[in-house]
């Protein structure tokens, strides 16, 4: 199975697709789940696929891959590496690579689909396979809620998932509760007087303020997070003037808040707030700041009843030592949406990608080794052979967890 759609996935990754303009890749998925007898939904969340497995009575069970690609210019020198371009929200012509491993997520959701309808009379339930748009850019899965996807397929009883990472092969992982950070990006504009450099009495100055701001945010989390708690406040864009000698109207601020608790992250957005407008007031701004949230990742939270019996499952395929509890990631993910709509229970694990011989001599959960390439990398390459066959097992034996499988099967798994 695995080896037979080893050229899909090399198909994919040579014609990665930007954010909500995954045509090619929704076409390909929705006519190989029509081939499999699925029924399918297409155009759920502008370019979002969804297919139905049916086996009778029993609970419901959502396996999710995301599809999207990045605005990357490969550089991984592999046979199958992509030369293709997309055109940017901005309208900017930029070359784009599956840099985050989505094509194998789609890959690989594509063969838990056909071994989930060969095996259909072994479980009973319905599989609701989500192929979602636009995950990197935060709004995919939210915008298939919005759509109606559920009122288009039942409501699950768990949403499962899992994300290549540059871990060894064969190796699969997850954190139980919080496991990928929430996200929220802030971008402030604070509004002085512009006017000559060399009167500053006569103006109010912009640059001061935001370099205030900027230092005064470094408290936020020091002295407002408790010790045991986390976050992380970055000022990734700081940007004011065109001149030596203007001072000038504005500054702008760029800001990415993580965090893992909803109170935590609630306190740090409000805090962040209180000090720019402070700060602007403090300088005697005539204007308040303008502070517009955008590209808001909730938290994801792997239920922890349902991960360890989602975990049980797999080390009983995959054994003892190759499913890992993990810490949790400092990234983001929205497959979370797909849970929160429904009040369904999620588990989302990692799934290793890298060759096992980068790893030698270094300690599996300890920091990535500097010539190991992470995701959004140039050079990020999942080994096909056996990352997809595990990340194909893994989806099936998950799935098979949730679904009402018969003792008499149990072997099979
Ligand atoms: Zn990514
Ligand atoms: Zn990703």
């Amino acid at each position: 199975m695995a080896e037979r759609l080893l050229p899909v996935y090399q198909d994919l990754h040579r014609n990665p697709e930007l954010s909500f303009q995954e045509h090619r890749t929704a076409g390909l998925v929705a006519g190989a789940l029509r081939e499999l007898g699925c029924e399918v939904h297409e155009g759920v969340g502008r370019t979002g696929v969804v297919g139905v497995l049916r086996s009778g009575d029993g609970p419901t069970v959502l396996l999710r891959a995301d599809m999207d690609a990045l605005p990357v210019r490969e550089q991984t020198g592999l046979p199958y590496a992509s030369e293709a371009r997309g055109i940017d929200p901005d309208g900017n012509d930029v070359p784009v690579m599956h840099a985050c491993g989505h094509d194998m997520h789609v890959t690989a959701l594509l063969g838990a689909a056909e071994l989930l309808g060969e095996l259909r009379d072994t479980w009973r339930g319905t599989v609701v396979l989500v192929f979602q748009p636009a995950e990197e850019n935060g709004g995919g899965a939210q915008v298939m809620v919005d759509d109606g996807l559920f009122d288009l397929v039942p409501r699950p009883d768990i949403v499962l998932g899992q994300h290549v990472m540059p871990l060894p092969t064969g190796f699969v992982g997850a954190a139980s509760g919080p496991a990928f950070a929430a996200t929220d990006e802030l971008d402030i504009t604070m509004f002085g007087r512009g006017g000559h450099g060399s009167q500053p009495e006569s103006t109010i100055d912009p640059v001061v303020m935001a370099a205030a701001t900027v230092m005064r945010l470094q408290t936020v989390v020091s002295r407002e997070v408790a010790g045991r708690e986390t976050a992380v406040v970055t000022v990734g864009q700081l940007q004011a003037g065109t001149k030596n000698n203007v001072i000038p109207d504005e500054a702008r601020l760029g800001l990415n808040i993580r965090s893992y608790d909803r109170y935590v992250r609630d306190r740090v957005v409000s805090a962040v707030r209180r000090v720019v407008n402070a700060e602007a007031e403090a300088s005697g701004a005539e204007r308040v700041p303008e502070i517009s949230e955008r590209d808001s990742f909730p938290v994801l939270i792997n239920d922890p009843d349902c991960t360890a019996r989602t975990l049980s499952g797999l080390r009983e395929v995959f054994g003892q030592d190759a499913v890992r509890d993990i810490p949790p990631v400092m990234g983001s993910e929205d497959v979370g949406n797909l849970g929160t709509a429904v009040g369904a229970p999620v588990v989302y694990w990692l799934l290793g990608g890298a060759d096992p011989a980068l790893f030698e001599g270094v300690t599996v959960t300890g920091a990535l080794p500097a010539h190991v390439p992470s995701n959004h990398s140039p050079y990020f390459a999942p080994v096909p052979d056996p990352t997809l066959r595990v990340g194909i097992t893994a989806l099936t034996t998950a799935a098979r967890e949730w679904l009402d499988v018969a003792d008499a099967t149990e072997g099979e798994k």
